[in-house]
C-alpha cells in the first residue's frame, strides 16, 4: 500500500557537499548544497565557510555554542555532529556535519570537504510498514479499507470504537454495514463512484452504529492503485462529529428558542406565524393569535430579582403548555409576553374559550421561592385572516388589543379596527399634552374636603385640568393614562408639584392660611427620587412639609412591596403625608396595609354611590371604616353627592367628605374665597 507518509519518509535529501581551501574559502558547492542553504554556486564559491554561521552580522548569537562552529574532528569517517547553520532566507537549521581533509600525494592536507546531511535515519522498509500500520491502527479517526470487491478487509481501533462493531464482525462485509438509509440514491451514487476510483470525495454521511443509532461522520474516501493503475483498494477515513453537531444544534436552539422556558423565541415565532398565515389562507381556514402580557412578572422581576422572575416565567410556561393543544404554538416573547398561535380556529368563540382557559390556568396562585404570586393575565386576540393576513400586522393588532385589555382591566379583548383609531387619538393627545405643558395650557383646580365633625374645610385635592385647543375640555381619566403610557407623566407630575407649591405660597403671601393640599402621584412617578423632589419643591417656596401631601393608588404595588415601602418611609421621614386613593378597588388587605406608613384612606366613589340603599356597598363601606379605625387612619369618603350618603358615612365614623355635596373642584381664586369665608358643610339632615 502506497501512502503519502511513505513518500515523505523515502525522500531523503542527497548529501550537500562543500569543498574549501585550508583557509575555509569555498571552492566547490554542489546542487544539494544549493538546495539546503539556498545559495547558488556563484554566490557561495569564494566566500568563507563562516558565512553559514548562525551568528550573523546582526550580532544574534547562536545560543548554543556547541552548535555554532565547534571544533571538528577531522578525518576519514568522522562522525556527523549536529550543528546550526543559517540559510539564505535567514532560517537557522539543524543539520549533521562531517568534515574531511583531502591530502595531496605528499600526504599534506590540501583542502577541506564539509558534508551536510539530514540527521534523520532512513527507515528500513520493514520498519516503515510497521510504523504505518501502527499509525493507521491507533489513529483517532475511524479507518476502513475495502478490496476491489467492496469487501471490508481492514478496520482500525477507532472504527470499532465509533461504530460498535468488532473487527471480525466487519471484515468480509461491505460498507453497507454502516448504511443508515438517511441518504438518497444520488448521494449514494457519488459515494460509490468515489469508492471505485473516480477521484477522492469528502463530505458528511450519516452512519448507523451496531446498536442501530445514527451518527454523523465527516468522511474522506480515496483509492489505492497498483502499478498498472488499477484500483486495488478503497479506503474511508472518518470521524464521528456527533458532538460538533450537538453543538451546532445548541447554537441553533439558542438562536430560535428561549433558553429559560424552552419555548420558541420572537424570531422563530414570527416565522411560524408567517407559515401559519400562509397555510390558513391556502386552505381557506382561520386562525387566532393570542398575545398574553404578564405585567406582574415584570414587577416581580423588579422586586424579587431575575432568578425568582425566571422561575415564575418557567412555571407560567409550563402551566400554559399543559393547557393548550399539541398543534398550538406557544412562544416566549420579549417584555414578559407570551404568544400563542391557534391554527384552524373556525369561530371567535373558540378563541374566546382558549382565552378563558388560559385565564383559569393562571388564576391559581403560583408558588415561587416562598412567595405566592397571583398573576393577572391580559390577553389580546387577533384573528387571521380577518384582522390581517400578514404576521407583522397580526402581531401589531393583537398587541393593540392586549394594551387595551391592560388599560381597561379586561382579561382579554379581541382586536377591532377602532383600536387603530384609538392609537392615532392617543398620539394626538400625547402631542397636545406636550404642547400644553410647554405653553401654560394646564391648570390645577382644588376640590375642598370637609370635616364630618365640624363641617369646616379640612383640606383640598389638587386636580389637573386641560382644555384642548380643538377638542375642548379633556378629562384626566382620558389623558392621564396616555401620559402614563408615554412617560410624559413624569414631566406632568413635576409640573403639578411645582404649581401646587407655587399656589400655596401665593395664597400665603396674600395672607391666607390654606389647608393641606393633596396632589395625585402616579405609579411611574413613585421612585426613589420622589421624596427628594417633593422636599425640594417645598423648600423652593419656603413651605413646611405639612402644606402638601400625596395621594397614591394601589396600582403602585405592581412595582413590588420591597421597592415601594422604602420610598413611602422616606416620604414620611421628610414629613410628607400619604393618602391611599380609590381605596377598595384594588387588592387591599389588612395584612399589607399594616406595613404601609399611610395616614389617610380615601374610600372610592364606587362604594359611596350605592349608599345607603345598596346592601353590598354599605357592607363594604362599613368594613373599610372598621379596618381604618383599627389602623388608626383618617378616612375620607370620595364622591359624596347626597345628604343621605353623608349621614350614613358620618354615622359609621368616617372623618372627612369630598364630593359635589360640598363642592365641585374650584379654580384657585374661588377656593381662596371659600377658605377666607370659612365656608362650611352643613351637617344638618
Ligand atoms: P381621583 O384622584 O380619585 O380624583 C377624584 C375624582 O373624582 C376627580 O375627578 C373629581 O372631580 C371627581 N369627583 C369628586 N367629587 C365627585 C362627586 O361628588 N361626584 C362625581 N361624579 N365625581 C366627583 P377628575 O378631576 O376627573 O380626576 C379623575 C382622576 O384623574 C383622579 O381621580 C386622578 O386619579 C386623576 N388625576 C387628576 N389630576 C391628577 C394629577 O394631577 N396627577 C395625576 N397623576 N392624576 C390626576
Ligand atoms: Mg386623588
Ligand atoms: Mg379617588
Amino acid at each position: 500500500m502506497n501512502s503519502p507518509i511513505a513518500d515523505l519518509m523515502e525522500s531523503q535529501l542527497p548529501m550537500a557537499e562543500v569543498r574549501m581551501d585550508l583557509g575555509g574559502f569555498i571552492t566547490h558547492w554542489n546542487e544539494s548544497a544549493q538546495a539546503v542553504f539556498g545559495y547558488s554556486t556563484n554566490e557561495a564559491v569564494g566566500q568563507n565557510i563562516l558565512f553559514l554561521a548562525p551568528t550573523g552580522a546582526d550580532g544574534d548569537d547562536g545560543s548554543d555554542a556547541d552548535l555554532g562552529m565547534p571544533e571538528l574532528h577531522l578525518g576519514d569517517g568522522a562522525p556527523f555532529i549536529e550543528v546550526q547553520r543559517r540559510t539564505k532566507t535567514g532560517d537557522v537549521i539543524r543539520i549533521g556535519l562531517a568534515m574531511d581533509v583531502e591530502r595531496g600525494d605528499d600526504g599534506m592536507p590540501e583542502s577541506l570537504v564539509a558534508r551536510f546531511a539530514n540527521l534523520v535515519k532512513p527507515l528500513t522498509t520493514g520498519q516503515l510498514h510497521r510504523l504505518q500500520a501502527r499509525i493507521v491502527e491507533s489513529s483517532e479517526q475511524g479507518i476502513l479499507i475495502v478490496d476491489g470487491n467492496e469487501r471490508i478487509v481492514y478496520v482500525n481501533r477507532s472504527f470499532c470504537r465509533i461504530t460498535g462493531y468488532r473487527a471480525h464482525e466487519a471484515i468480509g462485509r461491505t460498507p453497507d454495514l454502516l448504511r443508515s438509509g438517511q441518504h438518497d440514491e444520488d448521494f449514494r451514487a457519488q459515494v460509490r463512484a468515489a469508492m471505485s476510483g473516480q477521484g477522492p470525495w469528502s463530505g458528511e454521511i450519516i452512519g448507523k452504529r451496531r446498536d442501530g443509532t445514527f451518527f454523523p461522520q465527516s468522511v474522506t474516501i480515496g483509492t489505492v492503485r497498483d502499478d498498472e493503475g488499477q484500483v486495488t483498494h478503497a479506503f474511508s477515513i472518518f470521524s464521528d462529529i456527533s458532538e460538533a453537531k450537538d453543538y451546532e444544534k445548541r447554537i441553533d436552539r439558542l438562536r430560535h428558542f428561549d433558553e429559560l422556558t424552552g419555548l420558541p423565541n420572537d424570531a422563530l415565532f414570527m416565522q411560524l406565524l408567517s407559515q401559519q398565515c400562509a397555510s390558513v389562507l391556502r386552505r381557506k381556514l382561520q386562525g387566532a393569535l393570542l398575545l398574553l402580557g404578564l405585567d406582574r412578572v415584570t414587577a416581580f422581576r423588579e422586586g424579587m430579582g431575575d432568578e425568582a422572575a425566571d422561575e415564575l416565567m418557567r412555571q407560567v410556561a409550563h402551566r400554559l403548555r399543559a393547557t393548550i393543544r399539541d398543534e398550538d404554538t406557544l412562544a416566549r416573547l420579549r417584555g414578559d409576553r407570551l404568544g400563542l398561535i391557534l391554527p384552524g380556529m373556525t369561530r371567535r368563540e373558540e378563541a374566546a374559550r382558549v382565552a378563558h382557559k388560559i385565564e383559569a390556568a393562571l388564576s391559581d396562585a403560583i408558588e415561587v421561592l416562598g412567595h405566592s404570586v397571583r398573576l393577572q393575565p391580559r390577553l389580546g386576540v387577533a384573528l387571521f385572516p380577518d384582522d390581517g393576513a400578514e404576521a407583522t400586522h397580526l402581531l401589531r393588532h393583537a398587541e393593540l388589543a392586549r394594551l387595551r385589555a391592560d388599560s381597561t382591566g379586561a382579561p382579554f379583548l379581541f382586536f377591532n379596527p377602532e383600536m387603530n383609531h384609538r392609537v392615532s387619538q392617543t398620539l394626538s393627545i400625547e402631542s397636545g399634552l406636550r404642547h400644553a405643558l410647554a405653553n401654560q395650557g394646564l391648570t390645577l383646580v382644588y376640590q375642598p374636603k370637609a370635616s364630618l365633625r365640624s363641617g369646616r374645610i379640612s383640606g383640598a385635592e389638587a386636580l389637573l385640568r386641560w382644555v384642548h385647543p380643538e377638542r375642548g375640555h379633556i378629562a384626566p381619566a382620558e389623558f392621564v393614562p396616555v401620559a402614563e403610557e408615554s412617560g410624559l407623566i413624569l414631566d406632568l407630575g413635576q409640573w403639578v408639584l411645582e404649581e401646587a407649591a407655587r399656589q400655596i405660597r401665593q395664597w400665603m403671601d396674600e395672607g391666607l392660611t390654606p389647608p393641606p393640599i393633596a396632589i395625585n402621584v402616579s405609579a411611574r412617578q413613585f421612585d426613589a427620587g420622589l421624596p427628594g423632589r417633593v422636599s425640594a419643591a417645598l423648600a423652593r417656596q419656603g413651605l413646611s412639609p405639612q402644606a402638601l401631601s400625596v395621594e397614591i393608588t394601589e396600582s403602585l404595588m405592581v412595582r413590588g412591596h420591597d421597592v415601594v415601602i422604602p420610598i413611602m418611609n422616606d416620604l414620611v421621614a421628610h414629613g410628607i403625608g400619604i393618602a391611599l386613593d380609590d381605596f377598595g378597588t384594588g387588592y387591599s388587605s389588612l395584612a399589607y396595609l399594616k406595613r404601609f406608613p399611610i395616614n389617610t384612606l380615601k374610600i372610592d366613589r364606587s362604594f359611596v354611590v350605592g349608599i345607603p340603599k345598596g346592601e353590598h356597598d354599605c357592607a363594604i363601606a362599613r368594613a373599610i371604616v372598621t379596618m381604618a379605625k383599627q389602623l388608626r387612619q383618617e378616612l375620607v369618603a370620595e364622591g359624596v353627592e347626597s345628604v343621605e350618603q353623608m349621614a350614613f358615612l358620618r354615622e359609621l365614623g368616617c372623618d372627612h367628605l369630598q364630593g359635589y355635596l360640598f363642592s365641585q373642584p374650584l379654580d384657585a381664586p374661588t377656593f381662596a374665597q371659600w377658605v377666607r369665608e370659612d365656608r362650611r358643610l352643613s351637617l344638618e339632615q
